[in-house]
């Protein structure tokens, strides 16, 4: 299967919904960002191992969550999990020049490649940093939009203080294993929160994620 044809998919099964999701994720090549010895599976509907124990996701939730984000140009983004980079490239894509993704990463050889793929594919709005993003990014906050993509044992207070009114976050929230993808918005009192559906990513570790095994 190719890019087009793993797009094309992607449309049908209903994953990709809106134009800007489908143009992002056909211009950004997912190849770039998984490891060569994969990359004859890089349009496989599947999350690939990019080492360190970690996932690049599959595309389709990579379309969810950026449909569920309601991207538009110009925002300024918080992702919790860069991995390969991919995630942020697409939403780095679609929020274009004047947007802005901070991505943070726990893991720093991950921080390498990361910074080192989004360089391939020329992206340009994409900041990788090294740190715990279970806390957050308060240097940058607030955010319009957060998106956590590893599965965290609750939702953060930290992450939800950095929200703007108005804004939107996605995260996984469960067990080490499995998870509820949890959407919250935050008005002007309170947080809005609707579970979207049971998901499976690797643990959030960190001060307000789950403890790191031994
Ligand atoms: N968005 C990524 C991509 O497009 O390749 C996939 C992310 S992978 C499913 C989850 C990532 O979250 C892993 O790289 C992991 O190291 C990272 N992670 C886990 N806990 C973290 C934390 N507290 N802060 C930052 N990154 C964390």
């Amino acid at each position: 299967m190719g890019l087009k044809e793993m797009i094309e998919r992607l449309k049908r099964m209903g994953y990709i919904k809106s134009e800007e999701v489908e143009k992002a994720m056909l211009k950004v090549d997912r190849a770039l960002f998984v490891p060569p010895r994969y990359e004859s599976h890089a349009y496989s509907d599947t999350p690939l191992e990019i080492g360190h124990g970690q996932t690049i996701s599959a595309p389709h939730m990579v379309a969810i969550m950026c449909e569920l984000l309601e991207l538009k140009q110009g925002l300024k983004i918080l992702e919790v999990g860069a991995g390969s980079g991919y995630h942020a490239a697409i939403i780095g894509e679609i929020i274009r020049e004047k947007g802005k993704v901070y991505t943070v990463e726990r893991i720093a050889p991950l921080v390498e490649s990361a910074r080192e793929n989004l360089e391939k594919a020329g992206t340009k709005n994409v900041n990788v940093i090294m740190g715990d993003g279970s806390i957050g990014l308060a240097g940058g906050s607030p955010f319009d939009r957060i998106l956590i993509t590893c599965g965290a044992p609750s939702i953060p207070e930290s992450l939800k203080e950095q929200l703007k009114v108005g804004g939107l976050m996605v995260i996984p929230v469960g067990t080490r294993y499995y998870q509820d993808l949890i959407i919250v918005k935050r008005t002007a009192k309170d947080y809005e929160m609707i579970n979207w559906g049971g998901v499976v990513f690797v643990p959030l570790i960190g001060d307000h994620g789950f403890k790191r095994q031994m």
